[in-house]
């Protein structure tokens, strides 16, 4: 089995018009070495009126990061107020969509049964879901980390094959390490990181789960990069709040040289 090839994708949430988007990529592309794409993945998730304008920049600039959406809706097309369809991501050259992202569950009622619709969706059209799964600190504090993520991953993978294993990634996530400045440790997020891995070996089998990617998502930071991504089940970082800063997704995109 190959090496899995680590991913790092940057969340802008709901930051940055499609002009200052324009900016902060040419930004991050000047403080990245071309050394620092090769063996991994990076990945730009932009609000949605601005994938349009990072798509240019991407391909003009033949910048070697790929385009990913925030969220979807599960249905191709039709009277759906607001909503945009996974075909019409298609169209812009994204490749990945963030599926359940916690401000997602807990802001707008996504249920594991929703963030399944859109993982479907996501995959039916050979586009990469990464699926975000993460406890509370209550749940946490209650001991029930593993139970709550393992939930999510079944409720959220049901009936999701997994044929290419680098085609579906799970982002852990503790959502009380989002936008907190309090990260997980490299151990306790190592640890949670083995628990969905050995779920989704329990759902696909030894050899896919080996395959699959486990992001660790939560206050991730160029001082901080480096442990996490020593870990033996940690394949990659969904960045919040520091992929807004072209200087420090720089450091953490570049955390090997
Ligand atoms: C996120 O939005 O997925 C995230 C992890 O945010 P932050 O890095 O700001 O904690």
């Amino acid at each position: 089995m190959a090496a899995r090839t680590p991913i790092i994708a940057g969340n802008w949430k709901m930051h940055r018009d499609h002009l200052e988007a324009i900016q902060l990529v040419q930004k991050l592309a000047y403080h990245l070495e071309e050394d620092d794409y090769e063996g991994q993945e990076v990945v730009l998730c932009p609000p949605f009126v601005s994938l349009r304008s990072v798509q240019t920049i991407l391909q003009s600039d033949r910048l070697p990061m790929q385009l990913g959406a925030q969220t979807c809706y599960d249905q191709d097309e039709g009277a759906f107020t607001g909503e945009i369809s996974v075909p019409m991501l298609e169209r812009l050259d994204v490749t990945y969509v963030l599926a359940g992202h916690s401000e997602r569950r807990e802001l707008f009622g996504e249920t594991d049964e929703v963030v399944n619709a859109k993982t479907a969706a996501i995959q039916r059209h050979g586009l990469r879901p990464i699926v975000c799964v993460g406890e509370s600190l209550e749940q946490r504090e209650a001991g029930q980390a593993v139970e709550v993520v393992t939930e999510q991953l079944r409720g959220s993978l049901a009936g999701i094959d997994v044929s290419d294993p680098e085609a579906l990634v799970v982002a852990y996530e503790p959502v009380w390490a989002i936008g907190t400045g309090r990260t997980a440790t490299p151990d306790d997020a190592q640890e949670m990181c083995a628990a969905v891995r050995a779920e989704l070996r329990s759902l696909y089998g030894e050899d896919t789960a080996t395959g699959m990617r486990v992001q660790y998502g939560g206050s991730v930071k160029p001082g901080n990069i480096r442990a996490l991504m020593a870990e033996a089940d940690i394949d990659g970082a969904l960045v919040g709040g520091a992929s807004l800063s072209s200087e420090d997704f720089a450091l953490i995109v570049g955390h090997r040289r």
